[in-house]
């Protein structure tokens, strides 16, 4: 007798890996949209501080300090400000700042997904 275990293991390269989701809530992000149309800018201490007197010098989202020539984006609402790159990443699965947690989602489109407050 033959054991059928002869199991094809499959690279899973094609599943994304399921965070521990402990909320029910589905991942609402901002639409690629809306995201590309915050403004960006070249990180200069300079300049920064005309910005955002009280701004924080690392990325919340990496946890590593802004270093000259960088581009960050600027949220419009709260005026808050990290990485291109993180925070992009981090807008498609959350509408909000990473800081203030100000939701971002607000009457810029037909989403009738907030909850009531
Ligand atoms: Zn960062
Ligand atoms: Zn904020």
């Amino acid at each position: 007798m033959q054991s059928d275990d002869h199991i094809h293991l499959i690279s899973n390269h094609n599943v994304t890996p399921i965070q521990h989701q402990q909320e029910k809530k589905p991942v609402i992000g901002l639409p690629r949209s809306i995201i590309n149309s915050y403004d960006t800018f070249t990180f200069d201490k300079n300049k920064i501080a005309t910005i955002n007197n009280d701004y924080d010098t690392t990325c919340s989202i990496c946890i590593s300090d802004y270093k000259e020539l960088e581009i960050l984006k600027i949220m419009p609402q709260c005026r808050h400000f990290f990485h291109q790159s993180c925070v992009d990443t981090w807008l498609e699965v959350n509408a909000s700042c990473p800081i203030c947690r100000n939701s971002l989602l607000q009457a810029s489109n037909d989403e009738p997904n907030l909850e009531s407050v």
